[in-house]
This record gives C-alpha cells, sequence and structure tokens, in this order.
C-alpha cells in the first residue's frame, strides 16, 4: 500500500502534523512509524525502582507516542523568542500566530487555562532591574503549564483521536533508512525495534523525518550517507541545578520560569537558563550506547521542596573539527565513566574549593537531591574547562537575582546536553535538498522544546492539506 505521507518518529513535531490533516478532514493516508509504544504502555520502572534500569531497547522517558513530550514538565513556551530558531525559516509573526493557533489546540485537549508570567508586572520590572545589575538579559516569555500527569493524559487522547481518525501508527517499529530513487524520497525501510530483524519497505509520497534530539545521531546518519545538507549547529553542554523552593520563591511566584540569558567573561559564550521546575524533580533520560544525560519536570499536583533548573553553556566549532553532536556525546560519555553509568552530582561550594563531593557530605544539606541514584562525585574532572567557568560565573551573576543560588550547598547535576545540534538545510516548506524529504521538531536543529516542535508540525500540516 502506498501511503501520502509517512512520518517517522511520533513526538509533538509529527504528531501534529497528523492532527492537523485530520483535523482539516483530510483524505490523506498517513502513516507513522514509531521505535517506542503506545503512551500507555510506557512508563518508567524507576517509580518503583528509584533508580534507573537502562530500559532496553528504549529509554520509557524519550521513546512512544508523543516522545519526549510524555514525561516532560509539560511547560508551552507561548513566545516566538523561546524553544528554537524557527522564527528565521517563517518569520517571528507566523511563528507567534501558529503559537497562539497551537496553544488552541492543546487548550481543546483540556490543558490548563492558566498562564504563568502575565502578571505581577511591578515585581517582573525588579527583577529585570536586578538582572540588568547583573550583567543578564530576561526573556519575557508567558508559559501554560500543562504538568507530567495532564501532558501525558493529553497526548493519549491526541493518540486516540489520531487512531479513531484511521491514522496508522507502527509502534515498535524502527525506521533504518530512507528509500531515495533518483533524488526523490519515496519510502522508509523499517524492521522490529526490539530484534532489529523483518526488513520491509513503506511507500510513500511525502517523508518527514521528526526523530527528535534521541535520533539526532541517527539523522546525522542518514544525512551522511544520502547527500542531505545540514550544516553544524550548536551544542549545549551544561549542568542541571537544584535549590530548595525557598531560594527560588520569588522568580518562582512571579514567574515560574526565570529565562535568563548572559554572556560571562572571558570566553562571552551564550549561557542561558533553561526548563525550570518549580517543585520540581530532577530526572534522567537515556540515549543509544547507554548514554546517561540529566533533564527535570514537575507534576501539577506532587510537589518536591526543590526547584530545578538546566544552565547551558553553547558552543559552535568551525575547522578542522566540526561535529557538534560527536563533542557533546564524548562530554557526556566522559561524565557517565566517572559516575558508573549514571548521573553525577556535586555541590557548588566543592567545585570551588576544588574537591569532589560525597556523598556523606550531601546528606549534611538543606537541599536533598530529587534524583536519589545520582552518585556524588567530581563533574570538574570531566566537563571541559570553558563550559565548566562558563557555568560558575554564570551562576556567579544569577546571584543577584536569585540571591541564595549561589550558596555553597546549591546542587549542580551532570551531564546535561542538548543534542539538537545539526541544523537540516529546509527551505519554507520543511523540505531538504532531496525532494519529498521533510525533516522536523528537535532532529531538524530548528526547535527545540513542545511548542516550537508542535508549531513547525502544524505549519507542516495546514501546507500539506493547501497541497492536496
Ligand atoms: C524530561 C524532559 C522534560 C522536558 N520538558 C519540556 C518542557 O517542559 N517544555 C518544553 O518545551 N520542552 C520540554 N522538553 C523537550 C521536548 O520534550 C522536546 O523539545 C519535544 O518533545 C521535541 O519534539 P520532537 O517531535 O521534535 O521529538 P521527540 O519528542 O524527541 O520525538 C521523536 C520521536 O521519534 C522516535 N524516533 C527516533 N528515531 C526513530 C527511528 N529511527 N524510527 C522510529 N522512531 C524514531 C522517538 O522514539 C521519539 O518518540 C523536555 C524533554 C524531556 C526529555
Amino acid at each position: 500500500m502506498k501511503f501520502d505521507l509517512i512520518i517517522i518518529g511520533a513526538g509533538p513535531s509529527g504528531i501534529f502534523t497528523a492532527l492537523e490533516l485530520v483535523r482539516r478532514k483530510s483524505s490523506q493516508k498517513i502513516l507513522i512509524v514509531e521505535e517506542g509504544k503506545r503512551i500507555e504502555q510506557r512508563s518508567c520502572p524507576k517509580e518503583k525502582t528509584r533508580y534507573c534500569i537502562s530500559c532496553k531497547p528504549n529509554c520509557h522517558i524519550t521513546t512512544g507516542f508523543s516522545g519526549a513530550g510524555a514525561f516532560s514538565d509539560g511547560k508551552l513556551s507561548l513566545s516566538y523568542e523561546v524553544g528554537g530558531d524557527l522564527p528565521e525559516l517563517i518569520g517571528s509573526e507566523t511563528v507567534q500566530d501558529y503559537i497562539a493557533y497551537t496553544d488552541g489546540i492543546y487548550l481543546e485537549f483540556g490543558a490548563d487555562k492558566k498562564v504563568e508570567g502575565l502578571e505581577n508586572t511591578e515585581a517582573i520590572k525588579d527583577i529585570r532591574r536586578k538582572a540588568i545589575e547583573a550583567g543578564l538579559k530576561l526573556v519575557d516569555c508567558p508559559i501554560r503549564h500543562l504538568g507530567t500527569e495532564k501532558a501525558h493524559e493529553i497526548y493519549r487522547d491526541i493518540q486516540n483521536y489520531l487512531l479513531e481518525a484511521g491514522v496508522e501508527i507502527l509502534f515498535d517499529t524502527f525506521a533504518t533508512d530512507i528509500v531515495i530513487e533518483d533524488g526523490r524520497a519515496v519510502g522508509v525501510k523499517l524492521v522490529d525495534s526490539k530484534t532489529r530483524t523483518g526488513e520491509q519497505i513503506r511507500y510513500g509520497n511525502r517523508i518527514i523525518a521528526a526523530t527528535g534530539r534521541k535520533g539526532a545521531a541517527w539523522l546525522e546518519g542518514i544525512c551522511a550517507k544520502h547527500g542531505i545538507n545540514r550544516s553544524a549547529g550548536t551544542v549545549d553542554i551544561g549542568v542541571r541545578v537544584e535549590v530548595r523552593n525557598e531560594v527560588m520563591e520569588r522568580v518562582n511566584h512571579v514567574l515560574y520560569e526565570s529565562k535568563l540569558i548572559g554572556y560571562p567573561a572571558p570566553y562571552r559564550d551564550k549561557v542561558r537558563t533553561f526548563c525550570q521546575n518549580p517543585g520540581g524533580f530532577v530526572s534522567q533520560e537515556n540515549y543509544d550506547d547507554d548514554l546517561a544525560v540529566v533533564n527535570g519536570h514537575s507534576y501539577k499536583s506532587k510537589k518536591s521542596e526543590n526547584t530545578n533548573l538546566a544552565i547551558l553553556s553553547s558552543h559552535n566549532f568551525t575547522q578542522p573539527f566540526n561535529q557538534p553532536i560527536q563533542y557533546g556525546r564524548k562530554v557526556a560519555k566522559l561524565v557517565n565513566m566517572l559516575g558508573d553509568g549514571k548521573i553525577l552530582v556535586q555541590r557548588y561550594g566543592d567545585i570551588l574549593d576544588g574537591k569532589r563531593t560525597w556523598q556523606h557530605e550531601l546528606n549534611q544539606s538543606n537541599v536533598q537531591p530529587t534524583l536519589p541514584d545520582a552518585i556524588a562525585g567530581d563533574l570538574t574532572s570531566a566537563i571541559p574547562y570553558r563550559p565548566m567557568t562558563n557555568i560558575l560565573k554564570f551562576i556567579e551573576a544569577m546571584n543577584t537575582v536569585v540571591p541564595g543560588i549561589a550558596s555553597r550547598e546549591t546542587l549542580l547535576y551532570g551531564p546535561e546536553i542538548k543534542f539538537y545540534s545539526n541544523k537540516i538545510s529546509l527551505d519554507q516548506k520543511f523540505e531538504t535538498n532531496i525532494q519529498s524529504l521533510h525533516c522536523l521538531g528537535d532532529a531538524s536543529g530548528w526547535t527545540r522544546g513542545l511548542m516550537m516542535a508542535s508549531v513547525m508540525g502544524v505549519y507542516m500540516g495546514q501546507l500539506l492539506y493547501k497541497e492536496k
């Protein structure tokens, strides 16, 4: 059977393409291929075991229907300035319009109506004043917080809506390759994701690669094999910072998420905060080759005593080396090696003292790790000097805006690395230099968040609808 559209990857970018076509009552035959499971079959065993057992063949946090969105914090950033470079491709105003439209779809599926960061204007002014004093920029970004449990429900309803509308979804199915004939993408080679056997080919008029950060290395191989144009992008290397809620109380209350950007001396690289989770939990996600990377999320109702957020330092490479994904993986591997395959955690004060952290020392602090199986150790032995210096300088500056964040007991977890770095060359229809092959979401290098990935999907869906 030939499909009108084959989407590889059931993350937000892929599913919102299908959703938009279905909502517009398109008659197109759509196939979604997903390496992981249906959303109701996704569960992280850590909830029971309290430690990561490195699920095989895939990590449930990153794989399966709704991709990395399923266990995400479900924070929808409602500003075009946050979540990637899509505005460079289709324009800021268009992106902002599509954010409003896509937000409406999330609301239809039951998202909380409250938007954080729109009130308390005097308090926001005061925080901005302090940010200016510290040499940091405060980015305005209203947030709709779904919460992990609600995000799960919303994506489950979207899954069922698509299935009922006749969209075929092949779960537990891994796309090994894209079939290209005479410069045109015509199909996808598939295998069983567990056994990697039983190869079959499905044909389609258009193919969309929406494989997320998880599929970034896979896509890199596909680009190299088929001559798909891309440029080396940025790699973000950082840590997840965790403090008691009391330290972050003001910004949590006024902004929910404080999006701060700085360019600390001496390198002047871009350093920023990302994904702040008041009352949240630090989490682990696993990638292929047993790569363990730290992240964070928060529930709507279940709250911890801590707030976590990422501090990321952006790096670019030119020549002779220009493979940011490989660089990021090496750094992550090194940190994992020192943590015996687990996430490492170190106190800020120990870093300043030039010593590792010991487990018994963590017990002495006000702040207790919400990632209980993180290994106390020494991040500075693995994270390169330049990003580490950037992170420490940034925390120092941030202390003006959030007094107490630079206290000795503040926890730094690593590695937090974002693998969205290769930027696929796309035209305004998100088509690559291979005819009929499109690329969406975090895998494309143009987005790095739920809303922007969803927007890219909706926009693609509308293009395909108009075309038919
Ligand atoms: C713990 C956590 C918390 C997060 N919190 C937030 C948040 O609060 N707000 C926010 O904006 N963003 C958050 N994010 C990031 C957000 O989830 C991603 O930006 C978003 O999901 C990207 O969507 P995507 O469609 O590009 O890819 P993904 O969601 O990564 O989906 C890609 C899908 O493709 C599948 N796939 C990959 N390769 C193949 C293949 N070869 N064959 C078949 N299937 C394949 C994968 O299994 C996956 O399901 C969080 C991420 C994590 C992990």
